[in-house]
């Protein structure tokens, strides 16, 4: 709980942005900090410590600035997951809906072998649409999904609920 006061010191909250009555949380002055990037990120591995990890895969962009210290403190591997178009080896993607419209991202077919222990990252947990995404592209690698990491869970934006049953562990919680 003292860890996780110190480290809400560091997200700065922009009012209206990137629309209005959004309050955008701000994470780059927890990256600049080096105690509080590196608290952040033993915060979010801590759960995952002796679940025997092979891989941490997250999305583009914020995702990839977590998981891929994540990666080193739990002895695994790093896979990303991307928007359309920039992987170079083929692919599984899955499209997911937006407020407005549709986005999709991709996994390499070969990013994460089947039976692998994974655990998802990514900065923040608002609805759960861009991690559900995840999950499903790590099923149809027929991984096992240990749980899914965040450094900020907004807990009323139903995020959760949509990511059941896999695990969420969150190091700061709004
Ligand atoms: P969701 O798909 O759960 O609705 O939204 C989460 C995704 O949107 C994450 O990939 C996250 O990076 C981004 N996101 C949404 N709102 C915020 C915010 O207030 N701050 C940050 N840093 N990222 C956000």
């Amino acid at each position: 709980a003292a860890m996780t006061a110190e480290l809400q010191q560091h997200i700065r909250e922009i009012p209206d942005f990137p629309k209005p009555g959004i309050i955008y949380r701000d994470i780059a002055p927890l990256l600049a900090s080096p105690d509080a990037l590196r608290a952040a990120t033993e915060v979010m591995a801590a759960p995952f410590k002796d679940e025997k990890i092979d891989i941490v895969a997250a999305a583009e962009a914020r995702g990839f600035i977590f998981a891929a210290p994540m990666a080193i403190l739990l002895g695994a591997g790093f896979v990303p997951i991307r928007k359309p178009g920039k992987l170079p080896f083929e692919t599984h993607s899955h499209a997911y809906d937006l407020e407005y419209g549709t986005d999709e991202l991709h996994v390499h077919v070969d990013g994460v072998q089947a039976g692998q222990r994974v655990v998802l990252v990514d900065d923040l947990l608002a609805t759960g649409g861009t991690m559900q995404a995840c999950c499903r592209l790590i099923e149809r690698c027929a991984a096992e999904i240990v749980g899914c990491s965040f450094l900020i869970h907004l807990a009323d934006l139903g995020g959760e609920a949509k990511l059941e049953p896999y695990r969420v562990e969150s190091a700061i919680v709004y």
